[in-house]
């Protein structure tokens, strides 16, 4: 990549490269007390991992990586976290909600492991009642009857539904397009399996699909096309025009479509509408979900993946030898959640549509431009008006003299320049928390920037 040396994902977030970006356009805000000691555990990758006690006069050992996976870091979630306690800051980077998951959930789980029988191997798909949980909730949602036995697969969160997906249904050399910005496991799998990622950019403000881009991406080595709605980290519900077309593209080159809903039960604007209910597209379509999200539930790790039997053999024989079951107790449980009547549902959106606003307006008011989310619980903002270098910066002072953590989005592009007036902020927080961080922007950001303007 010509030209982006400065923003190569292996510097992301190194101690050099936090220091070298840490300066305000005009050096307003350079960051002296930036130093290696302040900033050692951010050397992700290496120092971190081979900091294992050496043996008696010897170097410490190298680190070794797979090919497949050494242009990869720790990932940027787990990074941000660890500073923003590091530096006492409110956690608005890594999606996960300050606060648990319903008691009729949770009391599902602690019966299921008291009962006794709900303690060992879990039969590999999945426990039969969750299988049918998840056919029915599936039914409910497009309006697709399948098999809980032949078309269900359950799997430990939808990241390990994407990678059994990726890794049994494509082979090495074979092209997966997924839209960018994209969630990071996205490319990590796509790289395990051996095949080769087509990126199309979706560009603020509106992040629409790109249609000749989209169609110059497909080609005959295409094997699939990886869709995620509602979309992290934009927040956007892709509208059925842009699902028709991603659909007639499909049919044309004949190939698969791997979708992420996990977030389709947090739909604040338009209608969420999964690929495998449009025209000829089930036969050709996985479509993965979890509890996660819906249920607050996030370090359950319960997913899915629905498809028909040709794609779900594929699928379960990946999944066999990945982790081949999951929780048995917690199955048992997500079965009691699948069950949730509507009103779940709609308190659920109730109280997320109260976040959200809490948030953007917040955000709206310290002068960011926002694009406000039609779904998921993130939003994306375009930082510029504070006059930082990139996001990276941006995300560094936010964290350290605001006492912010967000996430900066140049990681979830193949080319980190096209992420880098962004910064994605979670609100999967109770309202305290999050009019708390409305108001540190209030008071720190707005001052440290009106004093060096
Ligand atoms: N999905 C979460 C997010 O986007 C992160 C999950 C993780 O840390 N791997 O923030």
């Amino acid at each position: 990549m010509p030209g982006l040396a400065s923003f190569a994902p292996c510097l992301r977030f190194s101690s050099s490269a936090w220091s070298r970006r840490a300066s305000r356009k005009g050096g307003i805000l350079s960051s002296p007390g930036v130093t290696m000691a302040s900033l050692s555990l951010s050397i992700n990758g290496v120092a971190q991992e081979s900091a294992m006690p050496a043996s008696q006069n010897s170097d410490p050992p190298r680190v070794q990586v797979a090919k497949r996976l050494e242009q990869f870091k720790t990932t940027i979630f787990t990074e941000i976290s660890i500073l923003a306690s590091k530096h006492n800051a409110i956690n608005l980077g890594q999606g996960f909600p300050n606060f648990d998951g319903p008691e009729f959930v949770k009391n599902a789980a602690i019966e299921a492991i008291r009962d006794g029988g709900k303690n060992q191997y879990a039969r590999g798909f999945g426990v039969p009642q969750l299988n049918a949980a998840i056919a029915e909730s599936f039914n409910k949602e497009s309006g697709i009857v399948v098999d809980p036995e032949t078309h269900v697969t359950v799997t430990s969160g939808c990241t390990e539904a994407i990678a059994a997906t990726v890794l049994g249904l494509v082979n090495p050399g074979d092209e997966i397009i997924v839209f960018e910005p994209f969630y990071d496991s996205y490319q990590a799998t796509v790289s395990m399996s051996g095949a080769i990622l087509k990126t199309v950019t979706m560009r603020a403000p509106e992040f629409a699909v790109p249609e000749e881009e989209l169609r110059a991406a497909f080609s005959s080595k295409t094997r699939a096309i990886l869709v995620n709605t509602p979309h992290n980290p934009t927040g956007k519900v892709f509208p059925r025009h842009e699902l028709e077309l991603i659909a007639s593209l499909c049919k044309e080159h004949n190939t698969l479509a791997f979708c992420d809903e996990v977030y389709n039960k947090l739909v604040f604007k338009g209608e969420h509408v999964s690929l495998a209910s449009l025209d000829g597209m089930y036969e050709r379509t996985v479509t993965m979900n979890s509890l996660g999200k819906t249920f607050s539930l996030t370090g359950w790790k319960i997913g899915w993946a629905v498809a028909p039997p040709h794609l779900t053999r594929g699928i379960r024989l990946a999944h066999s030898y990945l982790t081949f079951a999951t929780a048995t107790p917690l199955q048992w449980a997500s079965v009691e959640a699948l069950r949730a009547p509507d009103s779940f549902y709609a308190e659920l959106i109730k109280s997320y549509s109260a976040k959200k606003d809490i948030l953007v307006e917040g955000l709206n008011s310290v002068g960011f431009e926002v694009y406000e989310p039609e779904g998921t619980y993130f939003v994306m903002v375009d930082h510029t008006p504070f006059g930082f270098e990139n996001d990276v910066a941006f995300c560094k002072y936010l964290i350290e003299e605001v006492g912010i953590a967000a996430i900066p989005p140049s990681v979830f592009y193949t080319n980190p320049e096209d992420g880098k007036n962004l910064v994605r902020f979670a609100f999967c927080k109770d309202e305290e928390t999050l009019k708390t961080a409305v108001e540190r922007l209030r008071t720190k950001l707005k001052k440290a920037v009106s004093l060096s303007s």
